[in-house]
C-alpha cells in the first residue's frame, strides 16, 4: 500500500531564493499539491559558517510571499545532530562504516576520475595503519543501485567502481548531506522526493544508505534545473539575483513556463494565488529531454 503523498523542499540557507531554486520549489509545491499531500520545508543549514538564521528566514518569507505555504513546522538539520551520530553509530557497529584517514590530495592523486570527482579507491577499507583518522565512509559494492525517476526513467549506478565508498561525515567534523538527508527524509516521512536534476547524481547513494540503515526508499522525480546564459546553474556561487519581492506573478508565470506549464492567457496579470490555484489542476510533470526520451520503433 503507497504512503500517503509527503513532499518537501530542503534549501541550504546561504542566500536568498532565485529563480532557480524557485522553480525548483514550485515543481515539489505543485506535484504535493496535486496530489492532495502535505509539502514540508526543511533548512539544511549544517555548514554552519555558510548558513545564516537570516537566509532561512529571506527564504521563508519568499516562500510565503509566492503562495508556496508549507505544512507544519520547519525542520532544521543544526537541531538534528544527535540523529545523524545515531545513524553514524549503527553503520560503524555493523561495520558499514570505517574512518578514513586520507587528505583530498592523497586521493586525487590515486584514484580515477569520474565526473563528479575522483573516485574514492578503497585505501583505508583495511584500516588506517597508524594513520589519523579523517572523516568517515560508508562501504558500497559493485551491485548496479537502480531507481525508476518518474521524469526520467530508470537510472542506476555502480557505487563501487563509479563513485568508491563516500563519506557520510567529513573531515571538518560535519554530517555529509547525504547522511543527513536520508536520515531526515525518513524521519519526516517522505514519500515524494521533488527536486532539481543536479541532484540525479545523489540519488543512488541515498538509496544505498537507506538500504543499509533500513529505511524505507521514497520515489525520486528530478527536475529541470535552470541555467543562466553562460550554462551554469542558477546559485549563490553563480551570482544568481534574489527573487523580488513583493512577489511577482509574471516571474511565477516565467517559473511555471520553465516547468513546461504555459500559463493560460486569461491568467496573465492575476495574482500569484490564483495562477497557483490554476497550476495545482492543470499540473503535469515536464517531460524529460529528447534524448531520453523511448526511442519510436521503426519496425
Ligand atoms: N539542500 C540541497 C540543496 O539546496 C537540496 C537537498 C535535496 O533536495 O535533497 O541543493
Amino acid at each position: 500500500m503507497s504512503r500517503p503523498y509527503t513532499g518537501r523542499f530542503a534549501p541550504s540557507p546561504t542566500g536568498p531564493l532565485h529563480f532557480g531554486s524557485l522553480a525548483a520549489g514550485l515543481g515539489s509545491w505543485l506535484d504535493a499539491r496535486a496530489h492532495g499531500g502535505r509539502w514540508l520545508v526543511r533548512m539544511e543549514d549544517l555548514d554552519a559558517p555558510r548558513c545564516s538564521q537570516a537566509h532561512a528566514d529571506a527564504i521563508l518569507r519568499a516562500l510565503e510571499d509566492y503562495g508556496l505555504t508549507w505544512d507544519g513546522p520547519i525542520a532544521y538539520q543544526s537541531r538534528r545532530l544527535k540523529a545523524y551520530e545515531a545513524a553514524l553509530g549503527q553503520l560503524v557497529a555493523a561495520r558499514l562504516a570505517y574512518p578514513c584517514a586520507c587528505s583530498r590530495k592523497e586521493i586525487a592523486d590515486s584514484a580515477l576520475e569520474n565526473i563528479e570527482g575522483p573516485v574514492y579507491p578503497g585505501t583505508c577499507r583495511a584500516g588506517l595503519h597508524g594513520r589519523t583518522a579523517r572523516a568517515w565512509r560508508v562501504r558500497t559494492d559493485d551491485a548496479p543501485v537502480c531507481f525508476d525517476d518518474r521524469r526520467l526513467g530508470r537510472q542506476c549506478q555502480r557505487l563501487e567502481s563509479e563513485v568508491g565508498d563516500f563519506v557520510v561525515k567529513r573531515a571538518d567534523g560535519l554530517f555529509a548531506y547525504q547522511l543527513a538527508v536520508v536520515v531526515d527524509d525518513a524521519w519526516q516521512g517522505v514519500s515524494d522526493v521533488v527536486r532539481g536534476a543536479d541532484l540525479l547524481g545523489s540519488t543512488t547513494r541515498q538509496i544505498h544508505l537507506q538500504r543499509l540503515l533500513n529505511l524505507v526508499t521514497p520515489r525520486y522525480c528530478h527536475l529541470p534545473v535552470a541555467l543562466n546564459a553562460s550554462g551554469q546553474k542558477l546559485s549563490k556561487q553563480t551570482r544568481a539575483s534574489a527573487l523580488p519581492l513583493p512577489a511577482s506573478p509574471a516571474l511565477l508565470a516565467q517559473a511555471l513556463e520553465f516547468l513546461g506549464l504555459p500559463v493560460a492567457q486569461e491568467l496573465r496579470g492575476a495574482p500569484c494565488p490564483a495562477i497557483l490555484s490554476w497550476a495545482v489542476g492543470h499540473w503535469t510533470l515536464p517531460s524529460p529531454p529528447a534524448r531520453t526520451r523511448p526511442r519510436p520503433s521503426t519496425a
